[in-house]
């Protein structure tokens, strides 16, 4: 195995990729920073944001504003339209340059698409699609808690000899804290030359995908198997609650609803105040997406299902007739529960 390009005595400070679209940054890697803070606190570090981009000012502004020690920015023409080789390859420039302890990246299609090549091209290890965040106590090592074997065990994963220590963490695993600062971080800028070269594929038309994102919903009504494809139930339900609809990978494999509302190891985290788990078995897979919800209550025909482990209301009972129950109760009272 090759050496790494620099080592842990080299390294220091944690570094946050932030992830931008439309000259927003985006939730997850704002939800990154509270946990990033939290680490940097422990472990006596400095917290940076990396802005990669063209035409960045306006972004790098308002991550200063962010709970950050400083934002650097990497700004090249050939870094918009994002493509992860022109940005792995600006990004690495950075990082050798500058040798941060630790680079923590949201999972989403960019960030995991640029962790995987700089992990190669700074011969560093990655943990993918973190669950959790923690340091390992006497090392001060980044641990990765990551799901494997199919959902049955957590995994924690550390990197100790090769820099940075590089995590992806999923959408909706931290919440945002909203902390800001008073007086704006300091902004650094990294010069870097892009070759022509270095961006073998050139981006034609970018096509937007306006979808939903669960992650963010308050409320949710979930549906699995047990639905059987009933789904205007669970939407009317839904409707009634100004909720938003998931599903299990069940519903979403027999093409009752949209990938982008699958929730799971495979799907998405959410952490919503109330979620309605209708005619879910429970399985691992899909309760590692709803862990961090409020108000679990679980519609169950069987009494040994698993979901009931996790639910802080059990309705051990035929889902079809309760649901009708509460929609003509819900739609009675003319008003949304509170
Ligand atoms: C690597 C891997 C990744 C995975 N990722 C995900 C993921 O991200 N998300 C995910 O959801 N799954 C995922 N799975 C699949 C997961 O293991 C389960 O198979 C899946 O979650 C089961 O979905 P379900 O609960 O809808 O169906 P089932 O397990 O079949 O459960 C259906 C439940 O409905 C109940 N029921 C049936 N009829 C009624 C009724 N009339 N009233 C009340 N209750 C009723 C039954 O008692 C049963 O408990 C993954 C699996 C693997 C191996």
């Amino acid at each position: 195995m090759p050496e790494s390009l620099y080592g842990p005595g080299e390294a220091s400070g944690i570094w946050v990729f932030l992830e931008h679209e439309d000259g927003e940054i985006v939730p997850v890697s704002r939800e990154l920073l509270g946990k990033a803070r939290e680490l940097a606190g422990r472990s006596e570090s400095s917290l940076t944001g990396l802005v990669m981009g063209n035409d960045v000012e306006d972004v790098a502004a308002k991550a200063s504003r962010l709970d950050l020690d400083r934002v650097l920015t990497v700004p090249h023409p050939r870094l918009e339209p994002f493509t992860a080789e022109a940005n792995s390859f600006a990004a690495a420039a950075a990082i050798r340059a500058q040798r941060p302890d630790v680079l923590l990246m949201g999972a989403t299609p960019y960030g995991r698409d640029l962790a995987g090549r700089l992990a190669v091209m700074l011969q560093t290890g990655l943990t993918a699609d973190c669950t959790d965040l923690d340091l390992e106590p006497d090392s001060g090592l980044l641990l990765g808690e990551v799901s494997g074997f199919g959902g049955d065990i957590l995994a924690m994963i550390k990197c100790e000899r090769r820099r940075p220590q590089m995590a992806t963490v999923r959408p909706g695993v931290f919440a945002e804290t909203g902390h800001r600062r008073a007086a704006p971080a300091p902004i650094d800028t990294f010069a870097v030359d892009v070759p022509a070269q270095a961006v073998p594929v050139r981006v034609l038309a970018r096509r937007k995908h306006h979808g939903v994102d669960i992650s963010r919903a308050g409320r949710l009504v979930i549906a699995g198997r047990g639905v059987q494809g009933e789904m205007s139930l669970v939407e009317s339900l839904a409707r009634v609650l100004d909720a938003e609809v998931g599903a299990t990978r069940v519903a979403v494999d027999e093409g009752w609803i949209g990938r982008d509302r699958q929730i799971g190891q495979t799907g998405i985290v959410v952490r919503p105040g109330l979620a309605i788990v209708c005619g879910a078995s429970g399985a691992t897979q899909f309760t590692v997406g709803i862990d961090k919800a409020g108000l679990v209550v679980a519609l169950n025909q069987d009494p040994e299902a698993p979901i009931f482990e996790q639910a802080d209301l059990c309705v051990v009972e035929d889902l079809f007739p309760v649901v009708r129950a509460l929609l003509a109760r819900f739609e009675s009272e003319g008003a949304m529960p509170s």
